[in-house]
């Protein structure tokens, strides 16, 4: 009996995979209202809750300024309220690879102003930041420049490894919205399905690159769509009997040791362990939101 139930949980564990969910670009990605962005992270927050999933949102500190410092901060406290956390997404969220290194420092300093102070309020200091675009640098001595100033400022790089293309969808669903189409309801549907099919392949491409399962980090954005497909979406995970850990239990694992070159395209983590382990892997067989969806995003 006892050796049964060691075998079931070891089968249970190798089965058993994490991953720690990521929100850019608070307040909120897309145009929208104060009052829209507000009631975006409301449901968030919220939603998160229920499923007892950990996230960390990373905020851009200037769309925060524009939404008016009350409201910012309400939006911020109800994160850490929650017990959730926040990260640096920089302050206007420009793309590092136009960025002279002391242009880059500026920007994380300015985007600090008003979740650090909240932080410290809470005896907590900002710990993670999230590149814009993904875009860690894309010569070695921009990535070096922006890796050790981060450092020396107590950040550790805020890692993903599995994409969506919400923004994409987002862009669309956010038109569909705005024209009153009822397309807006196949537009959830055909992000749904193409979050399954990217969660399957980024966890296939890392068990490729690694030999092994690692915990994952999803890349979303705080935006009308996520907004109200989270649910769907944490089902999704569940259903495949994902556990939601904290980002610091997910980059706890060796493989967010392992160094990742520049690069000035966004890649997932799964792309740049392959080039640092010279793993050849086929970023072709990735399958790309349809032609629809882009299409009707940019109309
Ligand atoms: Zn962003």
């Amino acid at each position: 009996m006892i050796l049964l139930a060691l075998l079931l949980a070891a089968a249970a564990s190798a089965q058993t995979r994490e991953v720690a969910l990521t929100f850019d670009d608070l307040p909120s990605a897309g145009d929208v209202t104060p009052a829209e962005a507000e009631a975006i992270n409301r449901a968030i927050v919220a939603e998160l809750g229920k499923h007892r999933a950990p996230a960390v949102g990373f905020v851009n500190e200037k769309a925060g300024e524009r939404i008016g410092t009350a409201r910012w901060e309400r939006i911020l406290n109800g994160w850490l309220d929650a017990g959730l956390e926040l990260g640096n997404h920089t302050f206007a969220h420009l793309d590092l690879n136009d960025l002279r290194p002391e242009e880059f420092e500026r920007q994380v300093i300015l985007g600090e102003a008003v979740f650090a102070r909240l932080l410290a309020k809470r005896g907590a200091k900002p710990r993670y930041l999230r590149f814009p675009f993904n875009h860690i640098g894309g010569t070695e001595d921009s990535r070096k420049a922006a890796a050790t100033f981060l450092a020396s400022r107590g950040y550790e790089i805020a890692a993903c490894t599995i994409d969506t293309s919400d923004y994409e969808f987002s862009r669309a669903y956010d038109a569909a919205l705005a024209a009153k189409d009822a397309a807006a309801a196949r537009i959830e549907r055909e992000y749904l399905d193409y979050t399954a099919v990217q969660i399957a392949y980024y966890d296939k491409l890392n068990a490729q690159v690694l030999g092994r399962t690692a915990p994952h980090v999803m890349l979303l954005h705080a935006n009308r769509l996520n907004a109200a497909v989270l649910a769907r979406i944490l089902e999704i995970f569940e259903a495949r009997a994902f556990r939601f850990v904290a980002l610091e239990k997910a980059q706890a694992d060796p493989a967010y040791a392992i160094e990742v070159a520049a690069n000035k395209f966004g890649p997932m983590w799964g792309y740049r362990w392959a080039r640092t382990m010279r793993v050849k892997v086929n970023g072709a067989a990735e399958m790309e939101p349809s032609e629809w969806i882009r299409r009707y995003g940019r109309k």
